[in-house]
């Protein structure tokens, strides 16, 4: 089982899949030096309970962006993506299906999208 894979830093989004699982303490990411042991890359954090951990066995963590001797311990991917804006993230889907390439299945998507992007940044026909 591979899962760092698929891990991606809390902190910056950068991949984490060089480093091997499971994450030593003091293991970092290889893109902004956060450390990855945290609270914000497990499983079981979750800021709207008390301590932000929803695993009663584990011991409190107070500094949940710090890495931590929590034997349950858990990375899981996504952590970051949680943080930003959906939206943004629809939008960037949007780009990468124009940009993508030998997709002809998604042609007629594409193209509808492509037509949105020049209304939006064409020139507007009601000047002068
Ligand atoms: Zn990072």
């Amino acid at each position: 089982m591979n899962v760092s894979a698929e891990l991606e830093c809390w902190k910056c989004g950068a991949s984490l899949a060089s480093i091997l699982l499971p994450f030593r303490r003091l293991e970092v990411c290889p893109e902004c030096d956060a450390e990855v042991h945290v609270c914000r890359m497990c499983e079981f954090y979750d800021p709207s309970v008390v301590e932000a951990c929803v695993e009663d066995n584990a011991e409190e963590v107070r500094d949940k962006e710090r890495a931590n001797f929590c034997d349950y311990f858990k990375p899981i991917p996504d952590t970051y993506q949680a943080r930003d804006s959906s939206a943004a993230q629809a939008a960037r889907t949007e780009l990468d299906t124009l940009f993508s390439r030998g997709s002809s299945a998604e042609t007629s998507k594409s193209t509808s999208t492509r037509r949105e992007l020049d209304e939006l940044f064409g020139d507007s026909d009601d000047s002068g």
